[in-house]
């Protein structure tokens, strides 16, 4: 029987995975998803006339409440009541954390799992793709804090590992200042080792797929050099990445610093920025409003995309693990664009049926142009993930593009998008 309502899609979602995360090597790192999911799928409340109605399909335990007032178009918020309870560690395991780039998408994920876990996390962020809501559920948390910080500034601070991210992911905004990319690539990253360096922290950088290019190996394994071009528009964040990665391993050869390189493939989820133009979130938004879907090109060109938790999950096993190579982290299942689309207005229209949505429109799909130097084909080959991490991606895009759907259609019931 398929599910009826948003609770029950949820509840069918996590009939299939109900935990993330491992205990391996002494080191568990499991999570329940419905704690997970009550971080991003807040309740959230809307107010017309006298009624206050809740809307999203969370549990109400955690998560800051906001009621949506749509006479006024004004939103109140109410602060926490209760922070989702976290692992007491002794002091001998828990450590200092520090994530860049904490406040983004992929950053936000990571923070809720190791404040889960026990840790102590500081976020250092300067808040340009990403938003201080996506934490704002651990402010006045003993084990957190945020800092405004730009990573191309120096920045001291006492810590056991690094995670760095800070840099803009999507095409449109890593290319909105190709400069500022390269320098947060490159200066960022220098920063970041020297702290590494000094304070004798293990250093991860998430680097991406795109070191790769438009590849003319498929699919890509870490031992590919890749195919990039060194002067168009991609550039700045692709040559960003490599450079980052060649003083990373400078930083580990010349200085012993414990460094871990990622090699991330398509990620996508919950508190992705709704406006950052990804495949994903343009999909799943134009087809909650009922806008046409734009595919750029013929839709042939393919990428493989992974669910967020299973990107954490890999993050988190090899900062503890022990590979020092580039580890590709990401899906081996190809989808063509066009495929892709087809598949997003689907689960929309599925969700919006068990939402109660009366005939919801079938929404068309157009061609726009193809942007330049558009990799054509990418997949990633993890055999090394799990060969050294005996790590594999455990979620269907199916149950990912649910909970997305879910989210992005509770933001705009709430009047935030
Ligand atoms: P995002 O844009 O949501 O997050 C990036 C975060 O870094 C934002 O919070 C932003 O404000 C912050 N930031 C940017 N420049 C900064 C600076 N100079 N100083 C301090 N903070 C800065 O992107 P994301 O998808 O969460 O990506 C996170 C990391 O993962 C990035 O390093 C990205 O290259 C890598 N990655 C992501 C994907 C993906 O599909 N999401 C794929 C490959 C690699
Ligand atoms: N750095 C930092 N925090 C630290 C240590 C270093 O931001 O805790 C910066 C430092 O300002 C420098 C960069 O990291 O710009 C590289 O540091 P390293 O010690 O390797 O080089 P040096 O300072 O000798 O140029
Ligand atoms: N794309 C698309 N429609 C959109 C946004 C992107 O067809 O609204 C295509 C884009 O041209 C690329 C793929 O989807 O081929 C993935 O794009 P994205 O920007 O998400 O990530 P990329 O892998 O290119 O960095």
């Amino acid at each position: 029987m398929s599910p009826k309502t948003a609770d029950e899609i949820a509840a069918a979602a996590d009939a299939t995975i109900h935990e993330v995360g491992y205990d391996r090597n002494g080191f568990d790192s499991r999570i329940d998803t419905k704690t997970l999911r009550s971080l991003y799928l807040a309740p959230a409340f809307i107010k017309a006339g006298a009624e206050t109605t809740n809307v999203g399909s969370a549990s109400k335990d955690y998560g800051t409440e906001s009621v949506y007032d749509k006479d006024s178009n004004k939103i109140q918020y109410t602060t926490f009541a209760k922070f989702p309870p976290v692992r007491l560690l002794p002091d001998a395991q828990r450590k200092r954390i520090l994530v860049t780039g904490g406040a983004g998408f992929v950053g936000s994920h990571l923070v809720d799992r190791l404040m889960l876990l026990g840790h102590e996390v500081t976020v250092l962020d300067n808040f340009f793709t990403g938003s201080r809501t996506t934490v704002s559920h651990w402010v006045g948390h003993p084990n957190f804090e945020m800092v405004r910080h730009d990573v191309v500034e120096p920045f001291m601070i006492e810590v056991d590992q690094i995670y760095h991210l800070a840099c803009p992911a999507s095409p449109p905004h890593y290319q909105y200042n190709a400069v500022k990319t390269i320098k947060t690539s490159f200066m960022g990253t220098l920063n970041m080792l020297g702290l590494a360096k000094r304070t004798k922290a293990r250093f991860l950088i998430t680097s991406t797929s795109e070191v790769y290019g438009d590849p003319e190996e498929h699919p890509q394994r870490e031992d590919y050099w890749g195919h990039v071009n060194c002067i168009g528009p991609r550039a700045c964040y692709d040559e960003g990445k490599r450079v980052a990665e060649t003083l990373t391993y400078g930083y580990m050869r010349q200085d012993g610093v414990d460094v871990r390189v990622a090699r991330i493939f398509n990620t996508f989820g919950p508190r992705m920025n709704p406006y950052d133009g990804r495949v994903v979130s343009n999909f799943i938004i134009q087809a909650l409003k009922g806008e046409d879907m734009t595919v750029y090109g013929d839709g042939q060109q393919t990428r493989s995309f992974q669910y967020i938790h299973d990107l954490v999950d890999g993050l988190i096993l090899l900062m503890n693990g022990e590979e020092t190579r580039p580890v590709n982290i990401g899906s081996s299942h190809e989808f063509t664009i066009m495929e892709f689309a087809e598949a997003v207005r689907d689960i929309v229209e599925e969700v919006q049926k068990a939402e109660g949505v009366p005939n919801p429109k079938r929404v068309g799909i157009i061609y726009n142009d193809i942007p330049t130097d558009d990799p054509q084909r990418r997949r990633a080959d993890t055999t090394r993930a799990k060969e050294t991490l005996d790590w594999q991606p455990r979620w269907m895009v199916r149950d990912g593009v649910r909970e997305m759907v879910l989210y992005y259609k509770q933001m705009i019931d709430q009047g935030k998008l």
